[in-house]
C-alpha cells in the first residue's frame, strides 16, 4: 500500500503547476504549492502515510462536516433542515446573491458558507460553548488533544471575513440565523482556524467511515443515521461547484478545504486524508483530485461502481 501511495504522488506531482494556493490570507499564500500527501486509515488500524503527511493546516471547510454532526444531534434532522437544504449547488462556496432573492428561503446546503454558518449558530450553548464543543470533538474523534485553532489564521479570517459578514447579515435579516451575527461569526472564523495533520484528518473519515465511532468505541458522535446523512452530503456538495464532476469520476465521498486537505471516506473501509495546498479554481486540491481519482480506480473504491456480471 505505501509503494502504491507513492507512486500516485510522483504520477500526480506535475498537477500543481496548474494550480494555485488560495491567497486572501497570509498564512495560507505562505504554504508550500509543491507539498502533497495522502495517509490511509483502514478499519484495522493499519495506517499508511506518504508524502508530505505531517504538516500542519487549517481545516477550513471541512470543519462544516462536524459542525453539521453536532447541529444534527443538538437539533434533530427536521429542524436543522427547515434551515438549511439538502441540494447541491452550482454556485461558488462563498456565493451569497441567492440569498438575496425572494424565491429562495434558504441556503441549497451544509456545505456552502451560508448554509455552514447557519448550522455553527445552530450548535447549542454560547459562541464560547459552541467552538468548545467543535474542537472537543475533533479531539476526541483524533484522539489528540494537542489540536487547537491557529491564532494568525484566526485573527485574517476575522479581519478579511466581510463576504461571511454579509453572508450572515443576510441570513439574520432572513430570519434564519438567531443570536448575534459577530458571535456566530467568530465561531465560524474559528472552526476553519483549527490545525491538523494528514494523520488526524484520516482519523476523522475513518470516524465518518465507522458510523460515526472511533475504532476504540470510545466515542461515538452521533448515530448511524447521522453518519449516513453526513456522508450523502460530502458526496453531493462537498467538492463545492465541481461535486458532481468528482462523484462520477472519483466516487469517493469527499470534503475540500481552501488550504488544501480533503478528508474523503470509503463507508465502512477506509478513512483518508490528502494535502496538497495548489487548488483548482474551484478551490479543491488539484493534485489532491489526481490522486484521489488514481486511488479510487486503482482499490475500486468508487461507491457508484457496477460489478461486472457475465
Ligand atoms: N475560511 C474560508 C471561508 O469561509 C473557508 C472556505 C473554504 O475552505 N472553502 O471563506
Amino acid at each position: 500500500m505505501n509503494k502504491l501511495l507513492e507512486r500516485l504522488i510522483e504520477k500526480n506531482k506535475y498537477l500543481v503547476q496548474y494550480g494555485q494556493v488560495a491567497d486572501y490570507i497570509p498564512k495560507l499564500k505562505s504554504a508550500n504549492p509543491e507539498d502533497i500527501g495522502i495517509c490511509l486509515l483502514d478499519m484495522d488500524g493499519n495506517m499508511y502515510c506518504s508524502g508530505v503527511y505531517n504538516k500542519k493546516f487549517t481545516i477550513q471547510s471541512i470543519s462544516k462536516v462536524i459542525t453539521l454532526m453536532l447541529a444534527l444531534v443538538d437539533n434533530g434532522e427536521e429542524k436543522v433542515f427547515s434551515k438549511v437544504g439538502l441540494e447541491s449547488t452550482d454556485e461558488p462556496f462563498n456565493s451569497l446573491y441567492k440569498l438575496d432573492l425572494s424565491l429562495e428561503n434558504k441556503p441549497a446546503n451544509p456545505m456552502i458558507n451560508s448554509g455552514a454558518i447557519i448550522v455553527t449558530s445552530m450548535i447549542k450553548g454560547n459562541h464560547e460553548e459552541k467552538f468548545n464543543k467543535i474542537l472537543e470533538a475533533i479531539r476526541k474523534i483524533t484522539n489528540n488533544n494537542t489540536i487547537d485553532y491557529n491564532r494568525e489564521v484566526y485573527e485574517s479570517e476575522k479581519e478579511t471575513g466581510d463576504r461571511n459578514r454579509a453572508i450572515a447579515y443576510l441570513l439574520k435579516n432572513k430570519g434564519l440565523l438567531e443570536g448575534d451575527v459577530e458571535e456566530v461569526l467568530d465561531v465560524y472564523f474559528k472552526q476553519c482556524s483549527i490545525e491538523l495533520d494528514l494523520i488526524d484528518l484520516a482519523k476523522i473519515g475513518l470516524f465518518l467511515a465507522n458510523g460515526c465511532r472511533t475504532l476504540d468505541g470510545g466515542y461515538q458522535g452521533c448515530n448511524i443515521e447521522i453518519a449516513t446523512i453526513l456522508i450523502a452530503v460530502m458526496t453531493t456538495c462537498g467538492m463545492y461547484d465541481f461535486s458532481g464532476e468528482f462523484a462520477a469520476r472519483v466516487g469517493i465521498p469527499s470534503k475540500s478545504g481552501v488550504s488544501g486537505g480533503i478528508l474523503s471516506v470509503v463507508p465502512n473501509k477506509y478513512g483518508i486524508g490528502v494535502y496538497g495546498p495548489a487548488l483548482d479554481k474551484h478551490g479543491n486540491s488539484i493534485a489532491g483530485f489526481g490522486i484521489l481519482k488514481d486511488l479510487s480506480e486503482k482499490l475500486g473504491l468508487n461507491i457508484f461502481k457496477i460489478c461486472k456480471r457475465n
